[in-house]
């Protein structure tokens, strides 16, 4: 580990725009610089260096950091390399102390060196023969093999074990990996006769795997665990293959599994990711949200996949994004879909998220009788309160009355009134967890204050939760925070919109920016947990328990008064 002092005083010397324009041509742009970006294609700059903050944001593709995070990533080095090379540059010596080097790397090394091998259990003549043919079978060719670098799981119980044995490797990490499974008196592996697909983030590291068995048996499909490097519902599987397509036509494809990513991609629409075997989350959004323009969902034609569908234009909207919706003929799914036409078939399928959500409202109630209008009203009132931007809510508002055929203002004028919207109300794009990192990256003090309110407990984002927990631990052991989390966060890939919101916001007043999301994130957390009461209620009311009953309405009232003064106090 290199001394904080040193690191400190790298970063002073190291002026960013001289050091980036040492790799690309920087031009003034008031008091900041403009280039074309180094990380994604593009003809207009939108890559911004700013000399004040010694931070640097492309506002095509997300990424973002400071004079080290930009070396790591144009040079694909670790941090301790990118601090050692300006320091040489800059004739600074550097004297280390004993300390972790990168946290992570041994897990990383760990999985690369299990998908090397089951990459090379696929290929061996003999062993990989069942693999390869299921994979042929199933229209999988070789080129899309190596790109997606699948392999092979044999069916043994403690070959992968025993090779790590063999290694000498800890197999305890091996173990909190998910990859073996401790037993009574042995370790055995996770994964046995399986096709295996690497999970991989946009640095090429491998996250964790996902396995899907050959012939009969259950589950069909496994993943690894999650895990300090693995957060399923917060990476998406072929990113990695997928970024630079999606930059590109600034729209990002969503399937569901791992054989529609591949076969989509195999037959030309590259921009194409998943979902680990969960429904889309908020963070899998967000991870997308700063690469591109609208989103396409894909979804099979049963009951179940257009309930999905349902769900995943409520979170769009909610995230304020843009999104169109394919519901493919029923018994189809993506890859059996693409195998009888062409992509051009498929998109033809595709249909205006809001326009599909509205219709499938309309076919689920009566609307031609008053109740059924009614409860339909209700149903689009709710959808509607999701919607953060009071043009869109208008123009939406507009388009469902007229499908019911009522005046709008009956509807908007019961739409949620501006305390709610204030209260959801985002810095930018920024979740209030995101703007707390962004407060923690400028002013170290308020790593203290997450302390203190002990609030990082409540945090929906996991990955955001760690990293804020890291930089505290860093901090205490002497290190920067603000040379830490930036690095952090290209790590994990989240922190597009953190590095374009420090960018182009002032922070006047950091005490109440970090008040105030607390309280937003206090307020969210307390809602969940009125939720879960209601579940409760509707089940002691079901049992007709009224005792618990009487308990929990208690509760809810407890909940309802501490939401109360949250929200007065957001005001
Ligand atoms: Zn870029």
């Amino acid at each position: 580990m290199i001394r904080r002092e040193i690191i400190e005083r790298v970063r002073e010397r190291a002026d960013i725009v001289e050091v980036i324009s040492s790799y690309i041509p920087l031009k003034p742009a008031g008091k900041n610089y403009r280039a074309l970006c180094p990380f994604h294609k593009e003809k207009t700059p939108s890559f911004m260096v700013s000399p004040e903050k010694g931070l640097f944001h492309c506002f095509g593709c997300g990424a973002g950091g400071n004079v080290f995070t930009f070396l790591m990533r144009y040079e694909g080095i670790s941090f301790y390399e990118a601090v050692k090379s300006l320091a040489e540059r800059y004739g600074i010596p550097i004297e280390e102390v004993e300390g972790v080097r990168e946290k992570f790397e041994p897990y990383f090394e760990i999985n690369r060196v299990a998908n090397e091998i089951f990459r090379m259990k696929l290929l061996h003549p003999r062993e990989g023969k069942i693999a390869r043919d299921y994979l042929l079978r199933r229209g999988v060719l070789p080129k899309t093999w190596e790109l997606y670098g699948l392999g092979y799981a044999p069916d043994q119980w403690d070959f992968l074990s025993r090779f790590f044995e063999q290694k000498g490797k800890d197999l305890l990490l091996v173990e909190e990996l998910g990859l073996i499974i401790r037993g009574t008196k042995t370790y055995y592996d996770r994964f046995r006769n399986r096709i295996i697909f690497p999970i991989e983030d946009t640095r090429s590291r491998i996250l964790g795997f996902g396995g899907r068995i050959l012939g009969e048996g259950e589950p069909k499909y496994l993943n690894s665990p999650d895990s300090s490097i693995f957060k399923k519902g917060e990476c998406l599987y072929g990113l990695k293959q997928a970024r630079d397509h999606i930059i590109e036509k600034r729209e990002a494809v969503i399937v569901e599994g791992y054989f529609d990513v591949i076969s989509l991609a195999q037959s030309g629409l590259r921009n194409v990711v998943a979902p680990l075997g969960t429904a889309l989350t908020e963070p899998q959004l967000r991870m997308l949200k700063p690469l591109v323009q609208r989103v396409l969902l894909l979804f099979d034609g049963d009951q179940a996949g257009r309930k999905a569908a349902m769900r995943a234009v409520e979170l769009l909207v909610q995230e304020g994004m843009e999104g169109d919706i394919v519901i493919l003929p029923e018994n189809e799914d993506p890859d059996t879909f693409i195998k009888s036409h062409s992509v051009e078939d498929l998109l033809r399928l595709r249909k205006g998220g809001l326009e599909f959500y509205c219709e499938q409202v309309i076919n689920n109630y009566e609307i031609k009788k008053p109740e059924g209008k009614f409860k339909a009203a209700q149903a689009f009132l709710e959808f509607l309160n999701k919607v953060e931007d009071p043009l869109k809510k208008k123009i939406y508002g507009e388009y469902i009355s007229s499908l019911l055929g009522i005046e709008p203002d009956l509807l908007l004028v019961r739409l949620r009134t501006s305390v709610n919207r204030n209260l959801e109300r985002r810095r930018g794009f920024l979740s209030a967890e995101e703007v707390l990192v962004a407060l923690a990256m400028q002013y170290e003090e308020v790593l203290k204050w997450l302390e203190e309110e002990d609030i990082l407990k409540e945090f929906s984002s996991e990955i955001l939760r760690d990293i804020l927990k890291e930089a505290l631990e860093a901090k205490k052991r002497g290190g920067d925070p603000s040379v830490e989390i930036p690095v952090m966060l290209q790590e994990r890939a989240v922190g597009g919109g953190i590095f374009s919101f420090l960018l182009s916001e002032e922070l006047e007043d950091p005490q109440k920016i970090f008040r105030d999301c607390v309280k937003r994130i206090r307020l969210r957390a307390l809602r969940k947990r009125r939720e879960r009461l209601l579940e409760e209620i509707v089940e002691a009311e079901r049992r007709g328990d009224e005792e618990k009953l009487k308990i929990l309405l208690l509760e809810q009232q407890a909940f309802l008064k501490q939401e109360r003064a949250l929200l007065e106090s957001l005001k």
